[in-house]
């Protein structure tokens, strides 16, 4: 799909609808977005699949506590980025695999659950296509994967 522009929150409920099946009836999902925020420039195919990645990470993680848990979606403007949030409940990214978890092939799920590529694909996406910024932070039971991208287009 060409670069175009594209309103984040859009795609992220678009997204949210696609993979509502595979969210438990136990997992609530709040949304918290700022409605203020101008479209931007992306590609917004690739960014469905971005959010896709972290949204299922997000589930998986809470499936251990029987599927409960919160998903918490959050915009923001940082500076000249947007910031999109995905916010989850489960126990965590242990301190010591942290520097890994974005390798291809990286993965702590059991052989043919995970194929340990959703987030190298995602980090491709936001750094290499985008020009963001992927990140972490996480200790158990609260656990943020930040994507912050270009407001505007660069060089623009
Ligand atoms: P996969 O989901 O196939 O394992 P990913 O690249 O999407 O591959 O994720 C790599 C690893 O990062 C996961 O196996 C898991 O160990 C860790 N991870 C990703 N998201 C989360 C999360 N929300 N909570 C805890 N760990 C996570
Ligand atoms: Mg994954």
């Amino acid at each position: 799909a060409p670069y175009g522009t594209a309103d984040v929150h859009e795609l992220i409920d678009s997204t949210l609808l696609m993979v509502s099946g595979k969210i438990g009836p136990r997992i609530r999902v709040v949304k918290e977005y700022d409605r203020t925020l101008p479209a931007i420039p992306a590609y917004p195919g690739e960014l469905n699949q971005v959010w896709t990645n972290l949204i299922d990470n997000a589930v998986a993680a809470m499936d251990g506590d029987g599927g409960e848990g919160t998903l918490t979606v959050r915009t923001a403007r940082d500076g000249d980025r947007l910031l999109v949030e995905f916010g989850d409940t489960g126990p965590g990214v242990p301190e010591e695999i942290r520097d890994r978890i974005f390798d291809p092939f990286f993965t702590t799920k059991p052989v043919g659950e995970g194929t340990g590529l959703g987030l190298d694909i995602s980090w491709r996406i936001v750094v290499n296509k985008h020009h963001g910024d992927l990140r972490v932070e996480s200790v158990p039971g609260d656990t943020r994967f930040q994507v912050r991208l270009p407001l505007t287009a660069p060089g623009a």
